[in-house]
Formats: structure tokens, sequence, C-alpha cells
């Protein structure tokens, strides 16, 4: 029987950081090289581009300081945008909350997880002191500087989030380790949990 190749749809969580972008770029070049089609979409950048046209913002880490109703109509235009995308890896990468005067607001609410309908959750993760010293190495961006204990509760906030999102979805959640100069293993992790390891796209 015939039918078309539906995509895999991954999403990607991980507080500022962690590495997320850093080892997606490696996935997508893995999966390039086995000529699998393969998008990238940083969910804060695609809310940036709408901001940007849209409310004046002109730096991506101004974002979070937008109120919640602002930033929950970006996410859902956002997610539509992304839901879009055909290619057989659709990867997403985003934070399961954002840190925001009222609180910690959810990076994936229920509407949003409707419109991407994520086959798998990747939620990477890293020694906090490790998170630590990359927030403060990498001056490209302007992450909030917090203590080590801030952090980690912002690793538990993350899997609370993270744990509401599979329920909803029914779809799993894998943990990936983003060990200091060991990115290449983290984005095999990610590419076998994706279902893309054995040299095909047909193995999931
Ligand atoms: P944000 O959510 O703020 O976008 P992020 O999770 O995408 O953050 P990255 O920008 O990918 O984080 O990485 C943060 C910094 O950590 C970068 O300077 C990157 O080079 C470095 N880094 C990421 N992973 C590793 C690793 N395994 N070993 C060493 N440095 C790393
Ligand atoms: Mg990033």
């Amino acid at each position: 029987m015939l039918y078309l190749a539906e995509s895999k749809r991954v999403i990607i969580v991980g507080i500022p950081g962690v590495g997320k972008t850093t080892v997606v770029s490696k996935v997508v070049e893995i999966l390039k090289a086995k000529n699998i089609s393969v998008s990238v979409s940083i969910f804060g950048t695609v809310m940036f581009d709408e901001a940007k046209k849209t409310k004046g913002i002109q730096n991506r880490d101004d974002l979070r300081k937008l109120t919640v109703k602002e930033q929950k109509d970006l996410q859902s235009m956002a997610a539509r945008k992304i839901a879009s995308i055909t290619d057989e890896a659709v990867i997403v990468d985003t934070h399961a909350f954002i840190s925001t005067k009222e609180g910690f607001y959810p990076g994936l609410p229920h509407n949003v997880l409707e419109i991407l309908m994520p086959d798998s959750f990747i939620m990477i993760t890293a020694r906090p002191e490790e998170i630590y010293n990359r927030r403060m190495k990498d001056t490209t961006r302007n992450r909030d500087i917090v203590s080590i204990d801030a952090i980690k509760k912002e690793l538990d906030v993350t899997s609370a989030m993270l744990s509401t999102c599979s329920i909803l979805c029914g779809s799993p959640i894998k943990m990936v380790l983003n060990t200091e100069g060991k990115i290449e293993e983290a984005a095999k992790g990610i590419v076998s949990a994706m279902g893309f390891n054995n040299g095909t796209n047909h193995s999931f």
C-alpha cells in the first residue's frame, strides 16, 4: 500500500545554556549525512521574528519581558508556522518554561501542544555547574545569571512541566545528558530517540 511518509516531530527542551542549539546543530549534521530532510525551528526565534514585526522588540532575550498575554499570542502563531513544516524530521528547540515577572510560564501550554502534536520529547540536561559556566562564558547571549541552586530548581521545573506535556500528548520523554566536551554523544542520543539510528528513516 502506498502512503505518504509522515514527519517525525520532536520537541527538544532544556534550560538556557544547557546546550540545546549546539547539540541540535550536530543532530542536523548527522541526519543530513543520512539524507534525511530536517528542519529546526528555534521556537523563541520564530516568536521573535513575529514580535519584531508587531511589537517593535529588538532583542530575542527581551521576549520573556513581554506580558504573559503577549507571549501567549506569539506562541500560538509560532506553533502554527512550525506545524506546517513537512520535512522528514521536524525539530523544535524550545524551553519547557520561561521565567517571567508573573512566575514560571509554560513554553508548551496545552494549546501549543495541540498544534505541534509532537511524537516525542527530549530533555537536554547537564550538571548544574557546567550549565552555570556555559552561561558565564557565552557572551553572544543575554542570559540571566543565577546561582547553582537556582539552576537546580530550573532543572526540576523543566522535568515537572515536561511530564505534563508527555501525559497530555501520550508521547515519551528521553533525557539526554550533554556532558562537557561530548556534544556528539548527546546528538547521537537524540538521533537514536528519533528512530533514525539505523541509516534509514524507516526504523520507527
Ligand atoms: P538557550 O536556551 O539560551 O538558547 P541553549 O540550550 O541553546 O541555550 P547553547 O547556546 O547551545 O545553549 O549553549 C550554551 C553555551 O554552552 C555555548 O557557548 C555552547 O558552545 C556551550 N556548550 C554547549 N554544549 C556544550 C558541551 N557539551 N561542552 C562544552 N560546551 C558546550
Ligand atoms: Mg539556544
